[in-house]
């Protein structure tokens, strides 16, 4: 049996994966089986940051795996605490719990707000508020938060006391509010898996507002946009908002599993010894490593990124084939006059990986990316799109 016959004979059948093999590469750059040689725009969906075997990554990754490579929370280990320093003074949030997913880290946000709410205000005050079209996560719990419902039909009953509310829409948010006994509103800035959506700053304000007003909790998911992938550190920087808690995974990692959940002043101390954990969770090696990813996302680095942004949006924006771009930093998504699917097909037989986002083609490159290689990537798209 080939691999692909052995994937299908015992791997679970979760996975639409494209017939190619990636065996190695380095930075944006990434080899098949076959010795084929790709310029990578989808970094393992928002995780390799700074791409492939990066070697400032592997060094601090390495090092932490000589001392010590796992200890459980039963006992104190210096990275996960240098990473939630890192990561309280760079965000202006207070506490972290660490996880090792994107689901989990929402599990925690959502754990919070319900603990906070039911201390304050009353056990009754448990409904979440998210968005339509959302995106939160593959767990029971996180899959009732994802307004979508394809996700939710095989798997009822979901946790209950999630309602809906479509991105933008102030008013139904109000209505939400007032008709539900709400203990947090959660939303991602930018809708990734949904479409590369960013949400209005307009509707941004009215959240933060309505929450405010309320004593109503924000609950933002970064896991795709946090991390630099906006052009900001996380998302929320770039509206000018600091919400309560913040969850993340993706490109914190660059690679390793690790989710956080970052605790504003309201709800710092809302987890208590037993309230929660994690077996792996604040693992040294993939904190090691986040730590590295951190220090690296500074402000030279966000303007690259945001440089790097124009420059995609100016190449296809207008370019044939091609309706419109959306998205922010280099989290990009392109509606194409073809199916997408063409599109990305053409981009592998051509050398580029990219991916899909509902109806469209999704570009997450590396924040590293060179420059050069960015615009022998762009010029395979324009042709994709427009053939
Ligand atoms: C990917 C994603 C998740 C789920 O993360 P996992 O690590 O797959 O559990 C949750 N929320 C958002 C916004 C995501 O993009």
């Amino acid at each position: 049996m080939n691999i692909f016959e052995k994937d299908s004979a015992f791997i679970a059948g979760t996975y639409a994966r494209f017939p190619v093999e990636l065996v190695s590469g380095k930075g944006s750059l990434v080899k098949d089986r076959n010795g084929k040689e790709y310029i990578d725009l989808s970094t393992g969906i928002a995780v390799n940051t700074f791409g492939i075997a990066d070697s400032q990554w592997i060094n601090a990754v390495t090092e932490q795996l000589t001392k010590i490579q796992h200890a459980s929370n039963l006992y104190y280990t210096e990275p996960c605490v240098t990473l939630a320093e890192l990561l309280c003074q760079r965000t202006g949030l207070k506490k972290v719990f660490f996880g090792n997913s994107g689901a989990e880290a929402n599990e925690c946000a959502i754990k919070v707000a319900r603990k906070y709410a039911a201390e304050k205000k009353g056990k009754d005050y448990n409904v979440i508020i998210t968005l339509k079209n959302s995106f939160h996560g593959r767990t029971i719990t996180t899959l009732a938060a994802t307004g979508q419902d394809v996700f939710h039909n095989d798997f009822l009953p979901l946790t209950e006391g999630f309602v809906y509310c479509e991105a933008g829409n102030i008013a139904q948010l109000e209505s939400l509010v007032s008709s539900n006994k709400v203990c947090a509103i959660m939303f991602e800035l930018v809708q990734g898996e949904g479409g590369v959506l960013p949400l209005s700053q307009e509707f941004v304000d009215a959240i933060f507002e309505i929450a405010e007003k309320n004593d109503i909790l924000t609950i933002c998911d970064e896991v795709q946009t946090g991390n630099g992938r906006t052009g900001a550190l996380y998302g929320f920087m770039k509206y000018g908002v600091l919400p309560d808690i913040v969850s993340t995974a993706k490109g914190l990692g660059n690679g390793l599993p690790l989710g956080a959940t970052m605790l504003g002043e309201k709800v710092k101390d809302v987890l208590t010894p037993s309230s929660h954990g994690s077996t792996f969770g604040g693992n040294p090696v993939a904190c090691a490593g986040a730590i590295s990813v951190i220090n690296r996302i500074d402000e030279d680095l966000l303007k690259e990124v945001n440089k790097k942004s124009e420059f995609i949006v100016d190449s296809l924006e207008d370019a044939q084939g091609i309706k419109s771009v959306s998205g922010m930093g280099l989290m990009l998504g392109i509606e194409t006059e073809k199916d997408a699917g063409e599109v990305i097909k053409y981009c592998m037989d051509n050398g580029v990986l990219v991916i899909k986002a509902k109806n469209k083609v999704r570009l997450l490159p590396a924040l590293n990316i060179p420059f050069e290689l960015l615009e022998k990537a762009v010029e395979v798209i324009k042709k994709g799109c427009a053939l």
